[in-house]
């Protein structure tokens, strides 16, 4: 396991990466466009350069349709497929071990674990890690990499890292300079990006609508809750969800979001009899990492999350006793 002192530089980092015969890239359990983006963009610059390499994430091994849009997905195996020991494995957009679910073994079996991250709650559960909190994406940082190992940005790569970019950036709403710049880069190789981002972002199954319906019913205001400042939350039940995939429930907390009475909004997703995960979200005033740090989880200052067990009410009690 290492810690804070294993920080590597981007230069260390590709230096690594090019020194490896053969590396394994892992996403994050229900990968997002900003993990799998970040894994098939460095996956296809190794395969163009000769290194044997492969990316996976953990069961359920199902992809998300909107991820489909990404390139080079035959560079995606499944877990069994994987060989028992890497010798690099490179780990990207996990703040935790845990987030690499029934893979996290992996990280014991391989030579070198890298851990390249932009969460302010990773725990530096690697060998070495690139990790800077203030990028606003992991594709922002494999850029970075791809760019000290003398890379070209074609378009196939570009896709991918324009993916993660405007998902982590909830469409460039709040994308900051380095941010911005990066994206007129990647839209310089001539991708559509409007054309990505609507199928990244603003596509649903029809299906999504009726379970929208239900689930906005449902929500409630707490206007003193998280220290008055209120606390906007409903929740995602299992019945609800009926013909719409896992993905299609992400997007929930962003429409939850809007009420402009809440400084917190909260979404919380049935797993199962009594399991629930719980998707969080601010304005700006609450760090909510530093709120699902406390209960298990991590994520951004405005975006966080973490598992829960009990009844609707049990998370929602602890949740208020830790937001205040
Ligand atoms: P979302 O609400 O979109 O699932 O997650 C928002 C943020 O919180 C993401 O950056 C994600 O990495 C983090 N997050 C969500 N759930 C968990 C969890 O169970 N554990 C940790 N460590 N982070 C989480
Ligand atoms: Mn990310």
């Amino acid at each position: 396991m290492g810690d804070q002192h294993s920080t590597v530089s981007v230069e260390e980092t590709a230096a690594k990466i090019q020194a490896a015969a053969a590396v394994t890239v892992l996403c994050h359990v229900h990968p997002d466009a900003d993990t799998m983006g970040s894994a098939l963009a460095l996956a296809i610059a190794l395969h163009r350069a000769g290194t044997p390499v492969q990316v996976s994430f953990p069961e359920p091994h199902e992809l998300p349709r909107s991820l489909e849009l990404l390139p080079r997905r035959d560079l995606v195996v499944p877990p069994a497929a994987l060989p028992d020991a890497a010798e690099l494995l490179v780990v990207v957009d996990c703040s935790s071990a845990d987030r690499l679910a029934g893979l996290s073994g992996q990280i014991a079996a391989s030579d070198t674990t890298l851990v390249i991250d932009h969460h302010r709650t990773n725990t530096f559960f690697g060998d070495l890690h690139y990790v800077d909190a203030d990028a606003q994406s992991t594709t922002v940082l494999i850029t970075r990499v791809l760019d000290a190992l003398g890379v070209e940005i074609d378009a196939d790569i570009a896709t991918c890292l324009y993916a993660g970019l405007v998902t982590d950036t909830g469409g460039l709403r709040w994308a900051n300079p380095e941010s911005l710049l990066l994206a007129a880069r990647l839209l310089g190789t001539g991708i559509n990006g409007a054309e990505l981002l609507r199928g990244l972002m603003d596509t649903h199954p029809f299906a999504w609508l009726p379970m929208l319906g239900a689930v906005l019913g449902r929500a409630e205001l707490e206007p003193a809750a998280a220290c008055g400042l209120g606390l906007v939350h409903t929740v995602v039940l299992h019945t609800d969800v009926a013909g719409v995939a896992w993905e299609e429930i992400e997007s929930v907390v962003d429409i939850v979001r809007t009420s402009a009475e809440a400084e917190v909004a909260v979404v919380l997703k049935e797993q199962g009899e009594q399991r629930w995960t719980v998707s969080m979200r601010s304005k700006g005033l609450i760090n909510v990492a530093e709120v699902a740090l406390k209960l298990g989880g991590g994520g951004h200052a405005a975006a966080a999350g973490y598992s829960a067990t009990g009844t609707r009410d049990d998370v929602l009690a602890a949740l208020r006793s830790v937001l205040g």
